[in-house]
């Protein structure tokens, strides 16, 4: 039997607390220090990912987009076109899941149920966030200036999502009720919260559905997790209005849950909808 540690605390008193944490003692997942999940200097050791690429053909870019349609349509290569497979737009990926700290930190919150670690993780969505919007404050003033020819070229390919980054819309990729129930908390619905928060935007956590409970991804082929995944979603609030869409989720793979989302969200009328998340599994 598996034992929701998370839910037991929250729901117990103080002096229950106290024995809990004498049985199950918080220690830094890096060096052991009692009383962080991820202390300060172990912390300051994760690397963010240095590039984005296309999650498709793995070419790299600079904000995670899929490769746009090429130019002409006899223009096909291997790493052309890449985006008109997709709903979703890309995936802004933060850190590097063989970051021995990242996968420890990750596995812990879903299924050791460590809710306290999507405090940290969280850190780290919001220090890769600066970071990408540090590249856009560069293009900002030039565009409103109207100069120079290679800041043009640099904000012809950046996304909306970037650019016009206080407008967005956070969600949080669903749990089913089923595993909602058994993790006591969804994952991705802390991040969300973490991110939007710290930046002031609009988050809905609860309009996207996920409708049924399969297998879970992690055990499946790339191929099966289409399958897996196709038509487990939907999409219960109003018409979206062209607002574009930042889903959050802890990790990603194939991208195929993302991109099941993002078709359901395209249908509710969202402008771009990109994926950010902690690592690529
Ligand atoms: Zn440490
Ligand atoms: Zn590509």
């Amino acid at each position: 039997m598996i034992i929701n540690i998370n839910s037991i605390k929250q729901n117990t008193s103080k002096i229950w607390l106290f024995f809990l944490d004498l049985i199950f003692p918080i220690e830094c997942l890096g060096c052991g220090r009692e009383g962080f999940w991820l202390c300060g200097d172990c912390f300051k050791e994760v690397k963010l990912k240095p590039r984005q690429y296309c999650l498709h053909c793995k070419k790299e870019n600079d904000f995670g987009q899929f490769c746009p349609p090429p130019a002409r349509p006899n223009g096909f290569g291997r790493s052309g076109g890449c985006r008109v497979i997709y709903s979703l737009d890309g995936v802004f990926i933060a850190a590097l899941y063989d970051e021995l700290l990242i996968s420890r930190a990750i596995k812990s919150l879903k299924y050791h149920f460590i809710s306290g670690l999507a405090d940290d993780l969280g850190k780290l969505l919001i220090l890769f966030v600066d970071k990408m919007l540090e590249q856009a404050k560069v293009v900002r003033p030039g565009l409103a200036a109207g100069l120079d020819r290679r800041i043009f070229e640099q904000a012809k390919n950046m996304p909306a999502t970037i650019l016009n980054f206080s407008d967005n819309l956070v969600i949080p990729v669903p749990l089913s009720n089923k595993r909602l129930r058994w993790r006591g908390f969804n994952q991705a619905e802390l991040l969300a919260r973490k991110v939007a928060e710290n930046y002031g935007l609009a988050l809905d956590a609860s309009n996207l559905i996920r409708t049924k409970h399969k297998k879970p991804q992690a055990k499946l082929d790339e191929i099966h997790r289409l399958e897996n995944i196709k038509d487990c979603f939907f999409w219960q609030g109003s018409n979206l209005n062209k607002k574009n869409v930042i889903l959050i989720d802890d990790v990603v793979t194939t991208g195929a849950t993302l991109n099941e989302c993002a078709k359901v969200l395209r249908a509710a009328g969202a402008g771009e909808v990109f994926g950010l998340v902690v690592a690529k599994g």
